[in-house]
């Protein structure tokens, strides 16, 4: 398969088409940056890796992070995690509180807030040094210490972060958050600022495109179940109300963040990463879609 003229061929369509998504205002630093950054970065298992655009600028991650949160977790608690966190899709907003008042404070999943707020709470419960301990994780399965949490990003959702601070309250009401609710969210808003390029998060995802083991030193990340299941859920849950949607037109499974990349994995095969930080209606980058939708179209590959 001749991937870099195909992603050359749809970069260059794609850049080209009148971006109707916006930057998100909710956090102010992510309103910051430039809403023509556009890149994207491809590494398959066997070590082939093409990148065009913007490929080596960093960007916040934001939700992105709830993947290898949910990683760190899954792999202390085993499958004991469910019973603080359902894997069912959410059919809501990101940062919905909704359900939570009828499911008793069990989010859906644990890639709305709700739950990557009670995976958060999780590590601070089993981690001795939260921060730097799940830090340290993330850069071990690429072998990049350059991977780093963004002080300004963190401080400026911290400062405005109402909605996650309700959230976390209200699941510590009905007791499925362990600690104070001002460390789980120090954690949470740490976790989602974390930055890298597209390159960077190629490269980190590719173990979930490898049963569970990093290709970096050939380390057991995930058992090769929990990696299928961690695949599952960014199939059922990854784009929030609009899962249905990506798994229709892209089938893959994927994750998307406000901070305008989406990951995508096809299993056995690759890491796609396509970054453009205007965002559609339901808070996923507006070109990163288009683009994810006419690669899998070209190329054929999808897991269905
Ligand atoms: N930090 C963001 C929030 O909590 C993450 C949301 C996202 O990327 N969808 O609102």
């Amino acid at each position: 398969m001749n991937y870099e003229e195909i992603i050359k061929d749809i970069y260059t369509n794609v850049e080209l088409i009148d971006n109707k998504g916006n930057l998100p205002s909710y956090i102010p630093e992510l309103a910051n940056v430039n809403y023509k950054n556009f890149g994207v970065y491809i590494s398959t298992i066997n070590h082939l890796n093409y990148g065009i655009g913007n490929y080596t600028d960093k960007f916040s991650i934001q939700s992105i992070a709830k993947v290898l949160s949910l990683s760190l977790a899954y792999s202390i608690l085993g499958e004991d995690i469910w019973k603080r966190v359902d894997v069912e899709p959410s059919g809501n907003p990101f940062n919905s509180l909704v359900q939570l008042e009828a499911d008793n404070g069990i989010p859906r999943n644990p890639f709305i807030n709700a739950g990557a707020i009670v995976v958060s709470d999780i590590l601070i419960s089993n981690l001795e040094n939260p921060k730097e301990d799940f830090l340290k994780f993330v850069r071990s399965i690429s072998n990049d210490s350059k991977i780093n949490y963004s002080t300004v990003i963190s401080t400026s959702e911290k400062n405005v972060g109402f909605r996650n601070i309700a959230l976390c309250n209200f699941i510590k009401s009905f007791g499925n958050i362990e600690n104070k609710p001002s460390e789980v969210l120090d954690f949470y808003f740490n976790l989602c600022s974390l930055e890298m390029n597209c390159k960077q998060l190629s490269k980190l995802f590719l173990f979930l495109a490898n049963d569970g083991c990093s290709l970096f030193g050939n380390k057991q990340i995930l058992t090769q179940s929990q990696s299928k299941r961690i695949n599952a859920l960014m199939q059922t849950c990854g784009f929030y109300d609009e899962s249905g949607e990506f798994a229709f037109k892209v089938g893959l499974p994927g994750k998307s963040g406000v901070g305008g990349g989406i990951v995508a994995v096809h299993p056995k095969q690759y890491t796609i990463v396509v970054w453009s930080p205007p965002l559609n209606a339901k808070g996923n980058s507006y070109k990163g879609m288009k683009f994810l939708e006419e690669f899998t179209t070209k190329t054929k590959l999808s897991i269905f």
